[in-house]
């Protein structure tokens, strides 16, 4: 009986990986870096709870000051920053004032509302900001901030890395999750291998350093190669020695999520109330101990001109 159920796994599995799509990130800029947005994308805006990946940098070696991002807010996601090159000051509404390095993960939950500001204390600079959507059970809820300077290693065929979030290849993050996801930095060199994942999960890799290929799809830095869910062993394969890699992946949220500047949340509704908390100053967000300029929100383009 064992042999038509592996063939039926096997369809299965070899359609999922037939799903794996690559996405173009777009190019913008924040606080004076240059940044390759490559989540959202196009016809997609989560990957399970991820729902914002900008990979920041390089700086100009010439600019003394390579990001500055002042005092704004956010609510119903939590931020996580990682670091590629360089070190970061975070400050944020609940008096915390945390140096973060390559290696170490900021964990920011805004819940009901949170503001905070970062500073690249060290150039060059280089990083990975990303954003995870809160479910209805915690978005509501109280703000908090977690700075994890150890994180655990993983290596698993010819794989390794760190783990930021949730488990990998035996591996376990400490940080906090809402809802059941995946997070890691993945060095492999020349060759192929196979990274063993959560069958529930659909995930995203993100090529950090060099060109990536996942199923079929080749990924450059910038790129986004996305896979469904109903992948257990996914295939990864680098050109060159320390191709670097995030899997970022999770239980599809199964909501859907309205994103509007620094606000996730589920209609215009709430979005209009966090604007008009931020711009009357209310103490929903707090005051951050921080000397940069506070970043006034842009109005929602769905507001009426004179509704202030
Ligand atoms: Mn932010």
């Amino acid at each position: 009986m064992s042999g038509p159920v592996q063939e039926r796994d096997a369809a299965c599995a070899n359609e999922a990986l037939a799903g794996i799509q690559a996405r173009e990130g777009r190019t913008t800029e924040v606080g004076g870096l240059p940044v390759a947005r490559v989540l959202p994308t196009k016809g997609r805006r989560t990957v399970g709870a991820w729902c914002f990946v900008d990979l920041m940098g390089p700086a100009d070696a010439e600019e003394p000051d390579p990001m500055e991002v002042g005092p704004h807010p956010h609510i119903g996601l939590a931020t996580v920053t990682w670091l590629l090159e360089g070190e970061a000051l975070h400050t944020d509404s609940l008096g915390t004032e945390q140096t973060i390095r390559p290696g170490q993960v900021n964990l920011m939950t805004a819940g009901h509302g949170i503001a905070h500001a970062e500073l690249a204390a060290q150039p060059p600079f280089r990083g990975v900001q990303m954003w995870i959507a809160q479910p209805e059970a915690t978005r509501h809820g109280g703000s908090d901030f977690v700075h994890h300077a150890e994180l655990p290693q993983t290596e698993t065929g010819g794989l390794r890395g760190l783990v930021f979030a949730g488990s990998l290849a035996g591996a376990t993050a400490p940080t906090r999750t809402d809802t059941p996801l995946v997070g890691a930095d993945l060095v492999l060199d020349r060759g192929a291998t196979s990274l063993a994942t959560d069958v529930g999960f659909e995930h995203c890799v993100v090529p950090l350093d060099g060109r990536v290929k996942v199923g079929q799809e080749v990924l450059e830095p910038g790129w986004l190669g996305l896979i469904p869910t109903g992948v257990e062993e996914l295939p990864i394969a680098a050109e060159t020695d320390a191709t670097r890699f995030l899997v970022l992946g999770g239980t599809p949220l199964g909501e859907r999520v309205s994103m509007w500047w620094n606000f996730v949340a589920r209609d215009q509704g709430e979005i209009t109330a966090a604007y008009r908390d931020w711009q009357a100053r209310t103490d929903r967000f707090g005051e951050v101990p921080s000397s940069l300029t506070r970043i006034e929100a842009p109005r929602p383009p769905w507001l009426p001109p004179e509704d202030r």
